[in-house]
């Protein structure tokens, strides 16, 4: 049983456990999903952001880059540029000319090189750093250029060493024939500061992936992808890049939009530059994001423990409801069971008292006809008697006067039943208690007398005023009496006493003797018609039945029991007619 118990009580644990467990596997799935969730349609907002912003950068940058693309051409064709090509004594001139270009269009260098790369005039002439006397036939745009197409190029300046964007123009002369080239210098510094005053990261690459620009300029000539030796020989024999190492940068694509970039998590848009082989990278760190994630999936925990709580609440307030209920239940049960015991041992209460009173209205039937039968010749016996004595002299022991006695023997027997066969006297009227305490005490004095019995009588007078039948009820004092004469029979010296009380606003009339006591008997037995314990033609046991039975029409209660040093006590509980003050009686 015991092991039983144990055993249910261990697979109970185990399957909460394996609930709890379920439960947080699924809050820990249900988080991660929404984590993901959210992450993603952040991202996607941000990747929608980042294409605008992507979108504008590649605008200024081709702005920026075509703003002057048309400058070389249109100087190429002043006559003073091919003045120049010619003419070594017109250079200054052109120096000058070019130097007022330059400023007025914001261009870093303008300048003019023969077809063999060689620098013959330029607007940074009277710089410390300028070009001329510099040859720059390893450019492509001169090449390019001199083979009489546009050309456009990206570097580190050779001689500057600062980075532009180079546009270089074939010049030809009046029959057409190119004589030289002139080239522009644009420098991208302002673009690259605003980019970094912005805080956005953008990077511009070639299509050797290396950074050409960037918002950072520390970025500047790395590469996102590893550059074979081979194409870094070229670069270099180009010097497009300087002296610059061209590392690669901490740069690993994840997938179409995610990028590793120095060590942290980034999305990205790339755009292509139209006017040239670049690409714009505009990329965000995840930070945010995982931030904004983060803080649904909290927001996604405490909406979860609010209902939670909402729930534990509403379950223990059911909880407290139910057991309430149950508990009031219980007390109505508790009450309902009090009040059918109470009904229970009324309906056996009325049951006995039934039993007895149609013990009693037998025993009236009884008691009527024998009165009725005995009646008749008892009186004729007396006049017999007494016809017999008139003619005699009267003689104590004569057969005449102890028939007579005889006669009045059996005349108190009939009396004693003709209580029971007469109906009740329904008239009742106030009587004094002490007067009937008196009444029944003169009615036993001779008895008392003459079996020295000592009597005390404690009735004040005047007593304590009851509704009812005086006659009847001195009958009841006379017979509690007559029954404490007899137990004090055999008694040295006996002793009776008489009295009455006022105990909680009732009348308590007391009859105790020190006699030979009840001997167990109770009081419900006592009052049982013809129990007796006196020898037969002494009493029939019907004293106490009747004293009971008066009792009760006072709407009173008979009670008996023994006392403590030997003898009985019997109490009459009746209520006085008006409610007396307890002090009265003192
Ligand atoms: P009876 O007096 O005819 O015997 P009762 O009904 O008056 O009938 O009394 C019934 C019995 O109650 C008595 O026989 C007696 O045994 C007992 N009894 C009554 N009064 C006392 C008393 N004061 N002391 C002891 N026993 C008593």
């Amino acid at each position: 049983m015991f092991a039983a118990g144990t055993t249910s009580s261990l697979q109970y644990q185990r399957r909460r456990l394996a609930a709890v467990l379920i439960a947080i596997f699924l809050l820990a799935v249900s988080f991660l999903v929404i984590y993901a969730a959210a992450f993603s349609t952040f991202k996607a907002s941000e990747l929608e952001r980042a294409e605008g912003r992507a979108e504008f950068y590649r605008t200024t940058l081709e702005s920026a880059l075509d703003r002057l693309e048309h400058l070389p051409f249109i100087v190429g064709q002043d006559p003073a540029v091919v003045r120049g090509l010619t003419d070594p004594d017109s250079r200054d001139a052109l120096n000058r000319r070019l130097a007022d270009f330059a400023s007025r269009a914001n261009a870093e260098a303008l300048y003019v090189m023969d077809l063999t790369g060689l620098t013959v005039a330029a607007s940074n002439y009277a710089e410390p750093v300028n070009f001329i006397g510099e040859n720059y036939s390893f450019r492509p745009y001169f090449q390019t250029a001199k083979s009489g197409q546009r050309g456009k190029f990206f570097a580190i300046g050779a001689t500057t060493k600062r980075p532009g964007f180079f546009v270089a123009e074939p010049v030809r002369n009046l029959a057409g024939k190119i004589i030289g080239v002139i080239a522009l210098k644009i420098e991208l510094d302002e673009l690259v500061a605003a980019w970094q005053a912005s805080g956005e990261k953008i990077l511009i690459t070639n299509l050797d992936t290396i950074i050409v620009l960037a918002s950072q300029p520390d970025w500047h000539y790395r590469t996102l992808l590893p550059i074979s030796e081979e194409r870094l020989l070229d670069i270099r024999n180009m010097r497009q890049f300087g002296q610059e190492a061209l590392q690669p940068l901490d740069w690993t694509r994840l997938d179409d939009d995610e990028i590793d970039f120095a060590g942290e998590r980034h999305i990205g848009v790339r755009v292509p530059v139209k006017s040239q082989p670049w690409q714009l990278h505009f990329i965000v760190s995840t930070a945010g994001l995982q931030e904004r994630a983060l803080f649904v999936v909290f927001l996604a925990a405490i909406s979860v423990a609010l209902l939670a709580i909402l729930f534990i609440f509403w379950r223990s307030e059911r909880l407290r409801r139910a057991l309430h209920a149950s508990h009031q239940d219980r007390q109505r049960l508790l009450r309902e069971i009090e009040e059918r015991k109470a009904t229970e041992k009324a309906l056996a209460k009325t049951q006995k008292e039934l039993e007895k009173s149609s013990r009693m209205a037998a025993l009236g039937q009884l008691a009527a006809s024998v009165t009725h039968e005995l009646g008749q010749p008892l009186s004729a016996m007396r006049n017999y008697i007494a016809i017999e004595e008139m003619g005699a002299t009267q003689k104590p022991d004569s057969l005449a006067t102890r028939l007579s006695s005889l006669v009045r023997r059996m005349e108190n027997i009939t009396r004693d039943l003709r209580f029971f066969s007469q109906p009740k006297q329904d008239q009742q009227s106030p009587f004094d208690i002490s007067r009937a305490i008196d009444n029944a005490v003169g009615l036993v004095r001779h008895d008392v007398q003459a079996k020295e019995i000592e009597l005390q009588v404690k009735a004040p007078s005047p007593g304590a005023q009851i509704l009812g039948n005086s006659a009847r009820f001195e009958q009841v004092l006379v017979n509690l009496l007559r029954n404490a004469i007899s137990a004090v029979d055999n008694v040295d010296a006996p002793r009776i006493e008489i009295g009455w009380t006022l105990e909680l606003g009732q009348v308590v009339i007391f009859v105790a003797d020190n006699g030979h006591g009840l001997k167990g008997q109770q009081i419900e037995d006592l009052q049982e018609p013809f129990r007796t314990d006196k020898p037969s033609g002494e009493g029939m046991g019907l004293g106490l039945a009747i004293s009971a039975s008066i009792v009760k029409e006072h709407a009173g209660e008979l009670f008996a029991e023994d006392n403590d040093h030997g003898g009985a006590t019997f109490t009459v509980l009746v209520p006085p007619l008006t409610p007396l003050d307890e002090e009265s009686t003192e």
